[in-house]
């Protein structure tokens, strides 16, 4: 390793030289990456060029685990700075309406254009090149660098983390989200719930209802009570929690029988002060005195690897203060590497922090190139320069955090 870092007031002019050198390599790659196509449950192709780069990019280490997740590390100090992105994205259901084809990853007004260019492929290649930088200017001895590119964040978010993290050697002290942010420090978002009620019936003929028990009716009872308890959310303000009925559907044998159950489906967003417990609560309050159950819906799910991964849907809501070191050591990064605006926010979206954060109580801030707004839209783009700045502040931030 050379001694490039030792001097403090070098490093920020040797880490912005060796990224913009790298800059258009960097944009080379990502652009390869946007082209290919890596829905949720299909990142093998994307998968096996990540892994190939991380060993060209000369990482100490490089590996996939048996869900297809792969990891680099640099380093191998006592302070383990752990950075996800994960590789899958969105499908592409409406092609004819982008102005560029989605996977072209061609560039327009300094933007490139395709599905995964804002969520997330941009972050990734920022933080694999960043783990290369560091390890080119040996600015992190005392610390072991992971960067993951992990699978099917899109429809079980946390989960595929949740597996990497626990085949670790080490506990990472910090983790970062590579998610759009514009490259500010998301320093918290809420947490997320799926619950079902199940009102219980006794099945009849249609025209004889006397013999039967029709769940839709106290179904209707239901369905009051979680209106009227997200008002009453609603009306302490949007840092609360929120509820929102999305579906209702029924067991029926036919149009013309009364149903066997009925149930209702409902998406909670959860604030910092919920947690399984206060759930349940509220859960059996929902359906006191009605022949009812709940449940937290669960979701299997096939990585590509053929390995089963199954989404428990309560996500923790989680937030960290703008005073802790990693917040601090992420916008001063951002300053010194020219990004002058960069501010510490909440976010309306989840990330893989919800298993970080959420459920590992690992210190946690997601920031990424591109803009959020962008992301799972038409015409998905991301700036070519938040890449390169993206690298930079990784880059400097693993070196300033203690
Ligand atoms: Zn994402």
């Amino acid at each position: 390793m050379s001694d490039k870092c030792s001097k403090n007031k070098d490093i920020v002019y040797n880490i912005s030289q060796i990224s913009d050198e790298l800059s258009d390599e960097m944009l080379e790659f990502f652009r390869n990456l946007v082209q290919i196509e890596s829905y949720t449950g299909n990142e093998g192709e994307i998968a096996k060029v990540i892994y190939n780069k991380m060993l060209e990019l000369d990482y100490d280490k490089v590996w996939q685990d048996k869900y297809g997740n792969v990891i680099g590390q640099i380093g191998n100090g006592s302070t383990a700075i752990y950075f996800d992105s994960h590789m899958d994205t969105v499908g592409v259901n409406d092609s004819s309406e982008w102005i560029l084809d989605p996977f072209g990853a061609e560039i327009k007004d300094g933007d490139v254009y395709g599905r995964g260019s804002a969520d997330m492929k941009s972050g990734l290649v920022s933080s694999m090149y960043a783990g290369a930088i560091m390890k080119k200017l040996g600015c992190v001895k005392d610390k072991k660098i992971y960067i993951a590119a992990t699978v099917m964040e899109e429809d079980l978010d946390g989960v595929a983390t949740m597996e990497l993290l626990k085949s670790l050697d080490t506990t990472p002290k910090y983790a970062i989200m590579c998610e759009p942010t514009c490259l500010n420090i998301g320093i918290g978002h809420k947490g997320r719930a799926l619950t079902k009620i199940t009102v219980n019936g006794k099945a009849a003929h249609g025209s004889r209802p006397d013999l039967g028990v029709n769940p839709t009716y106290a179904l209707a009872e239901v369905l009051q009570r979680v209106q009227s308890w997200g008002e009453k959310l609603m009306a302490k303000g949007s840092e609360n929690s929120t509820v929102a009925v999305t579906t209702i559907e029924s067991t029926t044998d036919s149009f013309n029988s009364i149903p066997r159950s009925a149930a209702l489906y409902i998406d909670h967003r959860l604030s910092v002060n919920d947690n399984e417990a206060s759930l349940a609560s509220t859960m059996d309050k929902l359906i006191e005195d009605i022949d009812a159950e709940w449940e937290i819906c669960d979701f299997p799910a096939k990585t590509w690897t053929g390995e089963q991964l199954m989404l428990h849907s309560m996500h923790p809501a989680w937030e960290i203060p703008k005073e802790h070191e990693l917040s601090v050591s992420a916008l001063k990064a951002c300053k010194k590497m020219g990004r002058q605006k960069s501010e510490a926010i909440k976010l309306g979206f989840s990330t893989n922090a919800v298993t970080t954060a959420g459920r590992c109580k690992i210190p946690t801030i997601v920031i990424g190139p591109g803009d959020v707004q962008y992301a799972h839209m038409t015409n998905e783009h991301c700036p070519v320069k938040d890449i390169t700045d993206a690298c930079k502040i990784y880059t400097y931030m693993c070196h300033l955090i203690p």
